[in-house]
């Protein structure tokens, strides 16, 4: 576990190699004493670590257990998010929060036909969120819609902390920050709209769920990758 930040926790695969595959983030919540869950990774058996055993060992780490998850909070429907949800809503009793369409298609009720892995079994969100919704959790965070990479992508920004969330919505392989491939994107023309949204916050951080997080600066590589989607500079 890193804290890359105060109060937002990095789980650190055993295999270094797989660090920033996929960021599931721990954020400790200035209220209430708990922690917020972003994401939740994986299913076991479909990568080599077990993220509920993760999170319960930093909670025991933190000197408690899983039942400080008070929110789980997931950005899009899509399996490397939502792999180990049914377990650890079971096992934290945290609300689970997701936007009104992706908690639709998490719930395969429809069954999401788009690009991606699907949910493997479906799970029941009753915590819907709406663009603008503000959350208690860390330092106060609020649920933009970011739609492209699927039709209810949620990023989460904290105002008072200047760090972004991202989710899918932008993410990282080895250099710049950059819109999510083509064959897992749902809209590439809506992904680079909703990047040229979040370009326009005021923004020092970037936590996206692949790739190393940007530290500073993160305005400005919004920015640069935005201007990448959509091939040169636009008027704002
Ligand atoms: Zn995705």
């Amino acid at each position: 576990m890193t804290e890359i930040l105060p109060g937002v926790f990095l789980l650190d695969p055993a295999n270094p190699e797989l660090r920033h595959a996929t960021n599931v983030v721990l954020l400790r919540d200035a209220k209430g004493g708990g922690y917020t869950l972003l994401d939740t990774g994986l299913p076991k058996g479909m990568v080599p670590r077990d993220m509920v055993s993760e999170v319960e060992q930093f909670c025991r780490a933190q000197k408690g257990s899983l039942s400080d998850i008070h929110r789980i909070l997931i950005t899009h429907l899509h399996l490397d998010h939502t792999g180990n949800l049914k377990a650890l809503q079971e096992r934290t009793g945290a609300k689970v929060y997701a936007h009104w369409m992706e908690a639709a298609f998490i719930a395969n009720s429809p069954v999401y036909k788009g690009p991606g892995m699907l949910p493997q079994e479906p799970v029941r969100i009753t915590e819907t969120l709406r663009d603008g919704d503000a959350l208690d959790a860390f330092d106060g965070l609020v649920a933009y819609h970011t739609p492209g990479h699927t039709p209810g992508h949620l990023s989460f920004y904290a105002p008072t902390r200047r760090i972004l969330f991202t989710g899918d919505a932008v993410m990282r392989q080895d250099g710049p920050l950059t819109v999510s491939a083509p064959q897992y994107t749902f809209s590439q023309q809506m992904a680079a709209l909703s990047l040229r949204r979040l370009a326009t916050l005021d923004v020092e951080s970037v936590v996206t769920y692949h790739g190393e997080p940007i530290l500073k600066d993160g305005k400005q590589h919004l920015k640069t990758a935005s201007e990448q989607a959509y091939g040169g500079k636009y008027e704002n």
